[in-house]
């Protein structure tokens, strides 16, 4: 049986792989394991390997899982909320993740802002683009993520650290490539602009096991990984 372990190590030579391709240092792409619909012995296994960022989709389920991974005895881990989120989930977000990928609209980042408690560092956050006008509506225009990101860097309880996009399954390499550039075009273009509070504006969400070559050869420098390191989801995707 191939554990997780092995299964993470694997996911590992994949990135270093694609970052030798791209003429990049491995070191420059984080792996954010994602472990939606998987339980927390699970996510202690990953730990136990060494992993310790982990990306969550569903906040109720996320916030029952940290509290049983820590009761496990795991150390310290990076909690990253990677699903979409409404506003009356905001406060549980920002009590209890590290970082936030998709903040697509202005309320929702001043929602997390007033609620991130005072003695937590600033929410790392991510400004989601939709790339694709796709059937997965979340994300903002790629036209209108310069004025977002504008106004959410001036959020006191928010650090804005990139752009983070989820692109329509694409039939090959090049459209997914294609895709991935897109996002990549908006990150360097609010990196290029000059706004204030951009000081930690330095990563590019892109990529998920399906992708994450291309996404790579894009710049990412984060991808978010599941189901090649936890195997098939056999819960459905809320
Ligand atoms: C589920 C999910 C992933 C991981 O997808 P896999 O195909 O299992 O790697 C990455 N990003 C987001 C936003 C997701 O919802």
């Amino acid at each position: 049986m191939t554990t997780i372990a092995d299964k993470l190590q694997q996911v590992q030579h994949q990135v270093a792989a694609a970052c030798a391709r791209a003429g990049r240092d491995p070191a420059s792409v984080a792996l954010l394991a994602v472990s939606k619909t998987f339980g927390p012995e699970a996510v202690c296994e990953a730990a136990r390997a060494g992993q310790r960022a982990f990306g969550e989709n569903y906040i109720q389920e996320a916030v029952e899982k940290m509290a049983a991974v820590q009761a496990l005895g795991a150390p310290a881990l990076q909690w990253h909320c990677i699903g979409p989120v409404q506003s009356n989930k905001t406060r549980l977000v920002a009590e209890h993740f590290d970082w936030m990928h998709t903040v697509d609209r202005l309320k929702i980042a001043e929602r997390l802002s007033a609620q991130r408690p005072a003695h937590r560092a600033p929410l790392q956050v991510c400004i989601q683009v939709n790339v694709d006008g796709g059937l997965n509506k979340s994300g903002v225009a790629p036209e209108d993520a310069l004025a977002l990101a504008g106004a959410v860097a001036a959020l006191p309880q928010l650090c804005l650290r990139g752009v983070m996009s989820i692109p329509e399954p694409a039939p090959d390499y090049a459209g997914q490539l294609a895709l991935h550039q897109r996002a990549r075009a908006v990150f360097e273009q609010i990196r290029a602009s000059g706004l204030r509070g951009l000081e930690r504006f330095d990563t590019l969400s892109l990529g998920m096991t399906a992708d994450l070559d291309a996404a790579i050869a894009a710049g990412s420098t984060m991808v978010r990984v599941g189901t090649g390191i936890f195997g098939g989801r056999t819960r459905p995707a809320a």
